[in-house]
């Protein structure tokens, strides 16, 4: 079987043309959208993330703004600056980067931001809307993969879905997306037995897990469209060599950079099995980023009222305009 690969790039692209254009058009309001980014402490990827998030918003005409406090920052110091922002009408999204430190709860913390500006979907109250089909702001990850799987006119009504994770940031929200959109969903997770077995019964399985190469060949039914979200560091040449074979670029990407990217899939083994898959990386990473950007311009229309952009197809409420 010839296996598609689905670029993840392109599609980003995409996304981000079509946000382009809608802020054109709230630039001819006086509207800018912006986008408040929060760092907390010294964690190298943390920051990483937040450069490129902001640099995206830039680049595509929104005001951003990054708060970056230190590793010892309290609770209250952390409700105090969302607070403020919270309040502050030149911000329409605000992101706290995860993972926090360790003294700070994470729940007091995601709760205190404003349901409209929670750009990242995990306030509860949004938690709710998804869960219960209604209008909100659901998470960037699986939103993005939603867009991906319409845009590459892949069938999701009917689909036996198995999801391995279930986690608040992706599993779950990839679950009810999927479960919208008239699939038959099977969400897995460390204690799931015959792990193998479930996924086989997959036309698309999304692997969320963070153990790389975790899904191998037994895993894969003939046909099954793969999205892999894990995003696992590989650093040693021996480990490169066992996942990609000896002559691959990726171990000269080890030995020069100090590490690349594995997913929670093998990199080799849907190749001839899947109908399709996502790369790691140029899967599904760029599209959180283009698809928060998304987000932001939906929060912005949302908290003034504004005529949501995308209109051609929705996900439970949440619109996602796909061409065609
Ligand atoms: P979490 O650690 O929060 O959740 C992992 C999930 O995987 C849990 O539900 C856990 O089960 C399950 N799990 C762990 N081990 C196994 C196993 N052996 N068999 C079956 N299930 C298992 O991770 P996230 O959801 O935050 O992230 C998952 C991956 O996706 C990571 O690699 C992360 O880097 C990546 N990611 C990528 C993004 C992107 O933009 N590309 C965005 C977000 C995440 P249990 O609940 O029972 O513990």
């Amino acid at each position: 079987m010839q296996t598609r690969i689905l670029d993840g790039k392109r599609v980003a692209e995409e996304i981000k043309a079509e946000v382009s254009e809608e802020l054109q058009k709230l630039h001819r309001q006086n509207l800018v959208p912006g986008l408040a980014a929060v760092l907390v402490g010294e964690n190298p990827a943390s920051r990483v993330y937040v450069g490129s998030k902001t640099h995206t918003c830039k680049k595509l005409g929104m005001h951003s703004e990054t708060i970056e406090l230190p590793s010892e920052t309290t609770t209250d110091k952390l409700l105090e600056v969302i607070d403020r922002l919270n309040r502050a009408d030149e911000i329409d999204g605000i992101l706290v980067q995860l993972p926090l430190p360790d003294h700070i709860k994470e729940e007091i913390i995601l709760s205190a931001v404003h349901p409209d500006k929670d750009v990242d979907g995990f306030h509860p109250e949004n938690v709710g809307k998804l869960c219960s089909g209604k209008v909100g702001l659901a998470p960037c990850t699986p939103l993005g993969i939603m867009y991906l799987l319409k845009k590459e006119e892949i069938t999701i009504k009917g689909a036996e879905a198995v999801v391995v994770g279930r986690s608040n940031i992706v599993g779950k929200p990839m679950a009810l997306l999927l479960l919208h959109q008239h699939a038959t969903v099977t969400l897995c997770h460390s204690r799931t037995r015959d792990l193998a077995a479930v996924c086989r019964r997959a036309d698309i399985l999304v692997a969320a897990v963070g153990r790389p190469a975790l899904l191998t060949r037994d895993y894969l039914k003939q046909g099954v469209v793969v999205i892999d979200v894990g995003q696992n560091r590989i650093e040693t040449p021996e480990e490169g060599i066992h996942l990609f074979g000896e002559d691959s670029e990726r171990i000269t990407k080890i030995k020069e950079k100090g590490y690349t990217l594995v997913g929670d899939v093998h990199p080799r083994d849907p190749i001839g099995v899947a109908a399709a898959v996502t790369p790691v990386p140029g899967g599904v990473g760029p599209l959180t980023i283009a698809q928060l950007m998304r987000n932001t311009v939906t929060a912005c229309c949302m908290r003034r009222g504004l005529k949501v952009p995308g209109s051609r197809f929705q996900v439970s409420g949440y619109r996602l305009k796909v061409g065609g």
